[in-house]
This record gives structure tokens, sequence and C-alpha cells, in this order.
């Protein structure tokens, strides 16, 4: 750069910094809590060997709830009615390799109250299972840590939970972790049937599956994120155009956006109609429920960027006017809103004091 006399070099240097301020990089100025070493800490904590691959249940899953626990009180986020972060289910029946077992199973939950006087009543739901498939077999490695699936979705959930804190959303943001997701939705299932916040007055759901590995079989996804029922509600448009801002392009898988909709936490929401989606980088990988789905395989510094883009949506979310609605129009999506229909002609929930 050619070097500029000094009076002039000052007048320059104020228009370069009212300019800079003006259009802002939001890949490096926003969320600036969101790095690649933060989301990679907890990845490391929950899918260590220590915590056993976190089956539902056992020891190793209780370890990561009280973990999650303490990382939502330690951001600032509030607890439930009775002061923990723990939504409990007792004596649950789940059916595991070895037969059924009863056990008491937490969601851990923690949420920021929205701004606005009227919009704090509704609530955006952002969530990630914390379970994986635990010990078994008899190999020299036995433990399924699970670290794209989905210590990476736990892990970015605590930072976007983090970045958002600061910026008095609108809406009420809800964070959950969900129990018993790989022994068929239990956690999510759950919550649909025991909601904490009236569902009529949750306008949508984001849930974050395996955002960490960059390296899907289909290639490198490197600046790419996906959703899946992309174009069943209006959550898809926004998320385009927020990926847009970051330089990452938000796209709609031809085959798994629309295959995988059932098949994660977003499913119990959005069949009881409340617009729901899973947001991944890569819907399959090479170690996609293996042994070997290990913390040193994620790629931290997309993720990172992956978890600002999942911000910015959220944040816009809770922010804008109008509430997410179904596209009933697409006809795969024509059942979720015929359920949304149902929930909005409910008597109405009495608010929360
Ligand atoms: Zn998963």
């Amino acid at each position: 750069m050619i070097r500029l006399a000094r009076p002039f070099a000052a007048a320059c240097f104020l228009a370069l910094s009212l300019f800079s301020s003006g259009a802002q990089n939001p890949e490096t100025e926003r969320f600036p809590t969101l790095t690649p070493a933060a989301v990679r800490r907890h990845v490391y904590y929950l899918a260590s060997d220590a915590l056993g691959g976190r089956g539902t249940p056992s020891e190793g899953l209780d370890l990561a709830a009280e973990y999650i626990s303490k990382a939502f009180k330690g951001i600032g986020l509030l607890p439930l009615d009775d002061g923990t972060y723990f939504q409990t289910a007792k004596g649950m029946t789940v059916r595991t390799r070895s037969g059924a077992v009863q056990a008491d199973l937490h969601n851990v939950i923690g949420w920021i109250e929205g701004s606005d006087p009227v919009l704090k009543h509704e609530y955006v739901i952002v969530s990630a299972h914390y379970d994986h498939l635990g010990t078994f077999g008899e190999g020299e490695d036995p433990i399924y840590n699970g670290a794209n699936d989905d210590a990476s979705g736990v892990s970015g959930m605590i930072e976007i939970a983090r970045a958002l804190v600061a910026q008095s959303p609108r809406r009420s943001i809800v964070f959950i972790a969900f129990f018993g997701e790989e022994r068929g939705l239990l956690g999510s299932r759950y919550y649909a049937e025991h909601p904490v916040f009236p569902l009529k007055q949750t306008v949508a759901m984001l849930n974050l599956e395996q955002i960490g590995r960059s390296d899907s079989t289909e290639g490198s996804q490197v600046r790419r994120v996906s959703l899946t029922g992309f174009d069943y509600s209006t959550v898809g448009s926004v998320l385009v155009e927020v990926a847009k801002e970051f330089g990452v392009e938000a796209y709609r898988h031809p085959r798994n956006s629309d295959a995988y909709f059932s098949r994660s936490d977003n499913a119990a929401l959005a069949n009881v109609g409340i617009p729901a989606h899973t947001l991944t980088v890569a819907f399959q990988y090479s170690d996609y429920h293996g042994v070997d789905d290990e913390p040193e395989k994620l790629d931290y510094e997309n993720m990172a960027l992956t978890c600002k883009v999942a911000a910015g949506t959220i944040l816009r979310l809770a922010n804008e006017d109008q509430r997410p609605a179904w596209n009933p129009d697409v006809p795969a999506a024509r059942r979720y809103w015929e359920k949304w229909k149902e929930l909005m002609e409910r008597r109405p929930h009495p608010a929360r004091s």
C-alpha cells in the first residue's frame, strides 16, 4: 500500500473507519465468541471415551447432561420454574440391545426471555440430541463416540446460546438438548407430549445435526449447509438469505432434504404442527454410526461458520414480525400444515407468568 502524507492519511483513516462500520464483514464481525476453539472444546469432552458413547440410559449420558446444564448456567440462560435445567422423564422404558430397561432420563433446557413485551410469549426452539449409541461389541475400541452425531450439534447449540444472549431477541429462545434420539426420538417425543413452553406459541424449531464433518460421502461441504424439509416452510428461505451474508450456500439436497425430514428430533415437533427442521452439513459421511466418529475428524473452522449462519437464522426467526409458516403448496408439507391448523384451533394455553 502506498504511504500517504499525514493530514490526508488521517482523513482517509477517518473515512475508512466510517466506511468499515457501515459495511461490516459478517463472517469476522458478527457473533465474535463463536470461534473454532469454542465449539471444539465441548466436542472433545462430550465425545471423549470417558462418556462411553452416551448411550440411553448410561452414566456417560448423565455426565453429558450435567455438563450441558453447567454450560447453560454459565452462559446465563434461564432455568425452568423449579430452578433446574432438567426436564425429567421418570421411569421411562427404553428398549436397549440387552432388553428393556427403565430409567429416569433428562432433556436439558435453558432459555432466553424475549425483549418484546408481546412477542416474548412466543418461542423459537434450538435443539440437538446429546445421546449416541454407547459402548458395545468386542473390538479394540467398542466406544461409539458420536463426535459428529451429535456432539457437534450440542456443542454448536451451546455456543449459539452464548452468542444470542447478548442480542436481546424479541421472541424468547429455548435451547434443548434431547436424550434418546438414537432410540427413536425419545426425548423430543417426550417434550412434544409434555411441553414446557406452550406449543401453540412455539413458532419454529431449528435442530442441529452433524454440523462438524465437512467431508461428506458426496465430497467437500465447506461453506455449504442444508436443511431437511427445505421448502416445507418459510424457514428455508430465511436460511438462504442469512447464509448468503456469511458467504455460505444453503441448498436443498435433491434427495436427502426430504428423506431425512423424519429422521431426527425436528420430526417430533413437526408432527404436532410446529415448523421444525434439521440443519446439517453432511447427511452422510464415512464414519456415520461407526466407532471412528471421533473429535479429531471434525472441521472446526467450517463448524464455527455454520454456527454463525444458524445463529443469524435463529435471530431472524426470533425478531421478524411474521411467524414462520408451512408451505401448503408443497405436497409433502401439507400434513404438517394440517397439524398446525389443528394446533391453532386448540384452546389457548394460559400465558407464562
Ligand atoms: Zn444424530
